[in-house]
C-alpha cells in the first residue's frame, strides 16, 4: 500500500510555477516507464513531471491512497503500527520515500529577520508577482538560488544573490548534455565512500538550468545580466545586511569542481571514440562582491540554502538516524530497525539515488530485500 497525504507528485506540484527538469527528460526512467515524449533532450515543466507519474502509478496499478498522512511509526513485536489520518495500520514491512529534500534550511546568523520584509523559504516561493514590490535577496547559489536569481532579474528585479560554495557547468559540452557525461564517466554512480568528507554529501548538486529548452547558469552568466553578488550572508542588523568577504573563494570553490568534473572527459571521449571535447577554462572572476546592502525598500528575502532531512516521528529510534538525520542504512535497510527501508535518499546507495534516474535501481534492490524477508 502506498500512502500519501497530498495526491500524486506533491512536492513536485509544491514548486514554484515555472519550475522545470534540471536533468534531461531521457535521464527519467522509472521502472517500466520511461520518459517517451517527442522532446529527450528538453525539460519537463512540473506539470508534465506530475502527468508523468500519474501516468507510472494507473500503468503499474500501484495501490494508491492519497490524503493519507501517516503521523508516527512505532514497533510492536514484529509488526510495525502507523498511526496516520485516517486511522491506525499494521505492516511487517515499512518504506520511507517521504522524499529526498525534506526540510528548508536557513543558514545560522547573527541577527534576525526583519518584521516588515517578507521572508520566506524556496518552498514557498511560487513567481516573481507574488512577491511584494523591491528588490529580492537571495541566500543561496546552488541550483534553486540561482534559478530564482535568473527569473527575478528577467523580471525586472533587483537582485542581490548572496553565494556561497556550489559547483557549476556549462550545460553542454561539445553538443552534449552535461547529464549525458556525468551518466557516462561514472560521476552519478559515485557512492558516499567516493566522497572526500561525510559533509561532501550536503554539497550543492551542479549548478545550470532547464529553462528555454536549457542552458548556462551559474554566478558569471548572472553578474553579467546585472544581478548583485555578494559572499556568504553573516548578519542582519536593522534594514543592513552584511556578507562575508568570500565570493572570490566561493568561486574558486565551484572553479575547481568544475576542472574536477570535466578533466576526465578527454579520456572518456577517447573511450567512447568521439572527437576530443573543447573545454574552456573558467573566465577571470575578480569581482569580490558587495560588502553590505541596504535593504530599506526591498520587497523580499528569499532563503535557497539547500535541504536537511526530517524524519519527524516516522522514525523515532534516534540511533536509526546519523548525525545529519540520513538513515544509517546498507542498500536502503535500516541498520537499526529490521524491516524499516528508504528510498529517494541523497546519497542512499548513489549520487543519483533521488533522482528520476537512479531511483529504480534502488527500488528493486528494496524491493527484493522485502520479498525476502516476508514474501510475496
Ligand atoms: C529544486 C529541485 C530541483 C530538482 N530537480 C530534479 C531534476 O531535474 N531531476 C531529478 O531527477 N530530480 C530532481 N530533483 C529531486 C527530486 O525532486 C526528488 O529527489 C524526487 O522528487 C524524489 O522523489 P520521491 O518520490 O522520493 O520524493 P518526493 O517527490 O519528495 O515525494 C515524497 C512524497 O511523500 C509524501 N509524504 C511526506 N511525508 C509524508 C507522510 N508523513 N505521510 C504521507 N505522505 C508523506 C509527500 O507528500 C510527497 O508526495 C530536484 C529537487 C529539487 C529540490
Amino acid at each position: 500500500m502506498v500512502l500519501e497525504r497530498g495526491r500524486i507528485g506533491e512536492t513536485w506540484r509544491g514548486r514554484w510555477d515555472s519550475f522545470c527538469l534540471v536533468t534531461p527528460n531521457w535521464t527519467v526512467k522509472l521502472p517500466g516507464h520511461p520518459y517517451a515524449g517527442d522532446d529527450p533532450d528538453g525539460f519537463m515543466p512540473k506539470d508534465e513531471i506530475v502527468d508523468h507519474l500519474e501516468n507510472y502509478a494507473s500503468v503499474v496499478g500501484a495501490p494508491l491512497r492519497t490524503g493519507v498522512e501517516v503521523h508516527s511509526i512505532t514497533r510492536d513485536d514484529d509488526r510495525f503500527i502507523l498511526r496516520t489520518s485516517d486511522g491506525e495500520l499494521q505492516a511487517r514491512a515499512v518504506i520511507l520515500a517521504t522524499g529526498a529534500y525534506q526540510c528548508a534550511h536557513r543558514p545560522q546568523i547573527a541577527g534576525a529577520p526583519l518584521t516588515d520584509l517578507m521572508v520566506l523559504d524556496v518552498d514557498g516561493y511560487r513567481s516573481p508577482v507574488d512577491l511584494p514590490n523591491g528588490p529580492v535577496m537571495i541566500v543561496g547559489s546552488g541550483q534553486s538560488g540561482c534559478q530564482l536569481a535568473e527569473e527575478l532579474n528577467e523580471a525586472g528585479r533587483e537582485v542581490v544573490l548572496s553565494c556561497g560554495r556550489a559547483p557549476w557547468a556549462p550545460r553542454r559540452i561539445d553538443g552534449r548534455d552535461i547529464v549525458w557525461w556525468a551518466t557516462e564517466d561514472g560521476f552519478l554512480d559515485q557512492s558516499l565512500n567516493d566522497l572526500p568528507s561525510p559533509e561532501a554529501r550536503l554539497f550543492a548538486n551542479i549548478v545550470t538550468t532547464g529553462h528555454g529548452g536549457g542552458h548556462d547558469l551559474h554566478l558569471r552568466t548572472l553578474r553579467a545580466m546585472g544581478v548583485e553578488l555578494a559572499g556568504h550572508l553573516i548578519g542582519l542588523e536593522g534594514h543592513r545586511a552584511r556578507f562575508a568577504d568570500d565570493l572570490l573563494d566561493s568561486v574558486a570553490w565551484g572553479d575547481e569542481r568544475y576542472r574536477m568534473l570535466t578533466k576526465e572527459l578527454p579520456a572518456l571521449a577517447a573511450r567512447l571514440g568521439l572527437p576530443a571535447p573543447q573545454i574552456p577554462d573558467p573566465e577571470p572572476f575578480g569581482d569580490p562582491g558587495i560588502e553590505e546592502v541596504d535593504l530599506s525598500g526591498f520587497g523580499a528575502i528569499i532563503f535557497t540554502s539547500g535541504f536537511r532531512p526530517d524524519y519527524g516521528d516516522l522514525v523515532p529510534w534516534p540511533e536509526a538516524l546519523d548525525q545529519r538525520g540520513f538513515p544509517s542504512q546498507e542498500d536502503g535497510a535500516s541498520l537499526v530497525v529490521p524491516g524499516l527501508y528508504f528510498v529517494g535518499v541523497h546519497f542512499l546507495r548513489t549520487r543519483k539515488s533521488s533522482l528520476l534516474t537512479g531511483v529504480g535501481d534502488d527500488a528493486a534492490i528494496v524491493a527484493a530485500a522485502i520479498s525476502s524477508q516476508v514474501g510475496r
